[in-house]
């Protein structure tokens, strides 16, 4: 698990999803949770440092957690299908976080991985109970959501798909952008999305492998 956190770090500064020490990963592993360490630059962070967790909060070793720990306990509670988290700091999600409350149903793969909609949460202060509740009602049964003023979160059955769905995510927002300049244009329907969604979740997660 340690290894994967790791290899998911290098993921995520690699696409250029965070900058700085900002973000944090977690992988859920029965009663424990592996999750990055608070503020600690990626680039020096070893397996030793990672922070393990239990899913009652108990600190069991490592580094001090992330101070988004509240945060991902609670993603973990709500949602029995979530076994990884990942939080990052990408720059068209969070600006579109700054102009709209939600992404609409805009192109194909973002609707099957993260779902229909992708709603903005609340603001509140990192690392607050407060975000943590945001979070979930914005999330819905999502596998993403944008925290307003902030950046982004996405679940995944693994780390895996939690890391696609961050990229895919990001890219959608960038078109969003795109779209919202240009003026006028379309959007999948409801009853279409729906379908897209149920085929991803239902068909198309039988392959899932670790991160090559
Ligand atoms: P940590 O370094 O404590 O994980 O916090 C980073 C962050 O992105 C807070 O939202
Ligand atoms: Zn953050």
């Amino acid at each position: 698990m340690k290894n994967k956190i790791l290899e998911a770090v290098k993921f995520i500064v690699d696409n250029g999803l965070v900058k700085g020490t900002w973000g944090n990963i977690s992988i859920k592993d029965g009663n424990f949770i592996y999750i990055t360490p608070s503020g600690i630059p990626y680039d020096v962070l070893t397996e030793d440092d990672i922070s393990v967790v239990e899913m009652n909060g108990t600190h069991v070793s490592g580094l001090k957690p992330s101070s988004e720990l509240p945060t991902h306990l609670e993603i973990y509670r709500v949602r029995k299908d979530v076994n990884a988290i990942v939080h990052t700091h990408p720059v068209f999600s969070t600006t579109i976080s700054l102009v709209s409350n939600f992404i609409p149903p805009l192109v194909e793969d973002a609707v099957m991985i993260l779902g229909p909609k992708i709603n903005v949460a609340e603001y509140a202060l990192p690392g607050t109970l407060k975000l943590a509740q945001n979070v979930i009602e914005a999330l819905e049964n999502n596998h993403a959501v944008i925290l307003k003023n902030h950046g982004l979160i996405t679940v995944g059955q693994d780390i895996n798909e939690a890391l696609t769905a961050s990229l895919v995510c990001e890219k959608t927002a960038e078109i969003f952008l795109y779209a919202m300049n240009i003026g006028n244009f379309n959007l999948i329907n409801e009853e279409d999305a729906v379908i897209l969604r149920n085929k991803y979740l239902n068909s198309y997660r039988q392959n899932s492998k670790d991160i090559r």
